[in-house]
C-alpha cells in the first residue's frame, strides 16, 4: 500500500466518500473539517447513478435509500404546465441501480458521517492546513492550532472556495456562470414521483426533483444578481414561479417562509491544464472541478473522485506516478460534464443559438458517462 496515513481536509461529499473509503482498506485516516459543527446542507440534490454506484462501492447506498427517493426517468414540461416528454434516464451507475436518486444532503450526510465514526476515524472540527511541507516520504502539516503533524499524503476536498488550490500554486479560480439560482425543500404530490424540468418559461428554467415520500426539492434558474425588490425570499420565489404551471402551480402555492430555500449565484471552475498535486499533497472534488447543475453531475463526480483516489493511492507504486494517473482517468469524464455543463448554461443564456439543443445535450453527456471508464 502506498500509503497508511492520510490527512482528508473537508467534509463534504468528497472528503466524506473519501474518509470511508480509505479506512475501509485499513488506512489511518484523520479528516480535518473547517466548519466547528459538521452538518449537511438542508438542500435537496439530485444524484444520478454514478453517484449511487460510489456509494455501493463504501456500502452507504442502503442506508440512503432508506431517505431518500430513486427513480428511471425524467419528465420534460412546457412552462405552461403542458407534460411534453417523460423518459427513461441513462443507468449512469449499471442498470442494477436507479438512474437518479433525490435526497436532503443533510440525509446523505448523517450516513457518512455515521460511518465515518463507526470506522474509527480521527475527525477534528474546527480544524485547517495553515501549511505544509513535502519531504521524499512523507509531508508535514501545521494546523490552525498551530500543531504539525505528519502524513503520508494529503487529499484536500475543501471546496470550490479551496485555500489548498491557492497554496498549490493553481492558477485558476472560481468564475461566475452567469446563472443564480433559488431553491427551495417543500411538498410534492404522489406524481410527482421523478426530476421534471420545465422550459419555455419567463425565467431561464425551472424544476423539481422528489427528495422523499412527500417532499420534493424545487428550483428556478435564474439572473445572478437577487433583485433589490423588497419582497421575502418566500415571495421573490413565488413571483419568479408566476409563469410555471402544472406541478408548479402545487409547488408555488405550498411554499412559505419557513420553508428551507435560499438564492445563490452559481459559480464554476475547471483545472484542467494544470497539475492536482504537488507532492505528497492533491486536491479534488469541487476544488478543482466545479460546475452548475444543469446536467446534476457536480456531487456524482466529486463522489467517483474520492473513490477512485482511494482505490489508487492504496495500490502499491510512486505516490507521485499514482497521483499524475489518477489526474489523467478523472479527466476524461469531468471533460464531458464540465463542457457539457457550460454548454448548457450557453444556450439557456442565448437560447436562439443556431443548433441550440439542450434536452440532445443532457442525454447525451449521460449516456457517454454511461458507456466510459470510470
Ligand atoms: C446550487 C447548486 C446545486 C447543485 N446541485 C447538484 C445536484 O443536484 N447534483 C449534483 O450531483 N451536484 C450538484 N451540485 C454540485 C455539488 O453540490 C458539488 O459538486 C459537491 O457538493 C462538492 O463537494 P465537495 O466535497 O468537493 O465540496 P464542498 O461540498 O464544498 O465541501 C467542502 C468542505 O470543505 C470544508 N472546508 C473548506 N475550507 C476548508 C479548510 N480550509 N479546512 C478544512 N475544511 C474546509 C467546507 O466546510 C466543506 O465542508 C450543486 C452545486 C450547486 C452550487
Amino acid at each position: 500500500m502506498s500509503v497508511k496515513n492520510v490527512l482528508v481536509v473537508g467534509g463534504g461529499i468528497t472528503g466524506t466518500v473519501a474518509a470511508v473509503a480509505l479506512a475501509q482498506k485499513g488506512v489511518k485516516v484523520t479528516l480535518a473539517e473547517i466548519s466547528p459543527v459538521w452538518y449537511g446542507v438542508g438542500h435537496g440534490i439530485t444524484l444520478q447513478g454514478n453517484a449511487l454506484r460510489s456509494f455501493k462501492n463504501i456500502g452507504a447506498l442502503d442506508r440512503i435509500l432508506e431517505n431518500a427517493h430513486g427513480f428511471n426517468d425524467i419528465a420534460m414540461y412546457h412552462a405552461s404546465g403542458q407534460l411534453l416528454q417523460r423518459m427513461p434516464v441513462a443507468h449512469t451507475g449499471g442498470e442494477d441501480l436507479y438512474a437518479t436518486m433525490g435526497a436532503l444532503r443533510s440525509d446523505i450526510q448523517t450516513v457518512l458521517v455515521d460511518m465515518i465514526h463507526e470506522l474509527g476515524v480521527d475527525v477534528r472540527l474546527g480544524t485547517s492546513m495553515e501549511s505544509f511541507e513535502n519531504h521524499p516520504d512523507h509531508v508535514d502539516v501545521t494546523f490552525n492550532n498551530g500543531n504539525t503533524e505528519s502524513f503520508d499524503l494529503v487529499i484536500a476536498c475543501d471546496g470550490i472556495k479551496s485555500k489548498t488550490r491557492k497554496m498549490l500554486g493553481i492558477s485558476h479560480d472560481k468564475k461566475s456562470s452567469g446563472l443564480g439560482i433559488w431553491r427551495v425543500v417543500t411538498k410534492r404530490t404522489p406524481e410527482m414521483d421523478c426530476s421534471a424540468v420545465f422550459h419555455g418559461g419567463p425565467e431561464y428554467k425551472a424544476g423539481y426533483t422528489p427528495i422523499s415520500k412527500d417532499l420534493c426539492y424545487a428550483y428556478v434558474l435564474t439572473k445572478p444578481q437577487r433583485p433589490d425588490n423588497g419582497l421575502t425570499d418566500a415571495q421573490e420565489m413565488k413571483r419568479l414561479l408566476e409563469g410555471y404551471h402544472g406541478p408548479f402551480d402545487f409547488i408555488r402555492e405550498n411554499i412559505s417562509e419557513d420553508d428551507y430555500m435560499n438564492f445563490q449565484e452559481i459559480e464554476w471552475l475547471f483545472v484542467n491544464d494544470e497539475p492536482w498535486h504537488q507532492g505528497r499533497v492533491i486536491v479534488t472534488g469541487d476544488a478543482v472541478h466545479a460546475c452548475p447543475p444543469v446536467i446534476a453531475q457536480g456531487g456524482a463526480q466529486c463522489s467517483e473522485d474520492a473513490w477512485v483516489l482511494a482505490e489508487m493511492v492504496t495500490q502499491d507504486g510512486d505516490i507521485d506516478e499514482i497521483l499524475t494517473a489518477y489526474q489523467a482517468r478523472r479527466m476524461p469524464r469531468l471533460t464531458v460534464v464540465v463542457e457539457g455543463s457550460m454548454q448548457l448554461v450557453d444556450w439557456e443564456i442565448h437560447p436562439d443559438t443556431p443548433g441550440a439543443n439542450p434536452g440532445m445535450l443532457m442525454g447525451k453527456s449521460l449516456a457517454q458517462l454511461a458507456a466510459m471508464p470510470v
